[in-house]
């Protein structure tokens, strides 16, 4: 359920707003002017979803409040503004609200923007989740959700240990990875296997990422381990 704040002096604007969005489904909270509404929106247990911000507000204007916010969050911001000017209109998304509403307004058209705001916060969400399981060094991308090892369209086959090897490389890029650490963290404590098979691995690995006749990916620290250098 998404927590809207809703910041607008008109008392009966504000009291229908908050019903049409309950009605919705969304839960709600009202203030009546610029400072209580800022001190809400900075609440830090709060965590609004979305804030509706009215432009002409007593105490403090909703451009100071939309500044304010603004310096310390990134909560998505509706302004509505009595009057559709220009300058109202630039000077609201100068401050960094994410849209604007001009009042009058009909009901449906607030609650088509917000869903549309709600969506692309979501998918903006989704995409950050996306770049974290994306790790590059180089030309070389590792997909982490689908396993995939690419340099630019074209993939590179990697067997299960190949990948864990070089993933752990990629992710501690500037780190000298001991073999005994390699081992423990690729071949867990099955560790029959003696500290210079990752040496095999890293001789396999080297084969299918580097590039022939060029300097290695993947740099040897004599009697310590390997690293992956920025
Ligand atoms: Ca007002």
């Amino acid at each position: 359920m998404s927590k809207i704040l809703i910041i607008e002096d008109e008392k009966n604007l504000a009291r229908f707003v908050e019903l049409e969005l309950k009605h919705e489904g969304y839960e709600t909270e009202v203030r009546h002017n610029g400072r209580t509404g800022l001190e809400a929106a900075l609440e830090e247990k709060a965590d609004w979803d979305v804030i509706l911000l009215d432009l002409m507000l007593p105490e403090l204007n909703g451009i100071d409040v939309c500044r304010r916010i603004r310096q310390v969050s990134n909560v998505p911001i509706i302004m509505m503004t009595a009057r559709d000017s220009v300058i109202d209109r630039v000077s609201g998304l100068d401050h960094g609200a994410d849209d604007y509403i001009v009042k009058p307004f009909a009901i449906e058209e607030l609650l088509a923007r917000l869903r549309a705001l709600l969506r692309r916060i979501e998918i903006e969400s989704e995409q950050n989740i996306t770049k974290q399981t994306t790790v590059i060094y180089r030309d070389l991308v590792v997909e982490k959700e689908n396993r995939v090892v690419r340099r630019g369209d074209e993939v590179i086959e990697l067997t299960k240990r190949e990948y864990e090897l070089l993933l752990e490389l990629m992710e501690n890029v500037n780190v000298v990875l001991a073999r005994d650490v390699l081992l423990n963290k690729v071949w867990g404590y099955e560790t029959e296997v003696e500290t210079n098979v990752v040496d095999v691995y890293i001789r396999y690995l080297r084969n299918k990422i580097d590039v022939p006749g060029e300097e290695s990916y993947i740099q040897t620290v004599r009697g310590t381990g390997y690293v992956m250098r920025s």
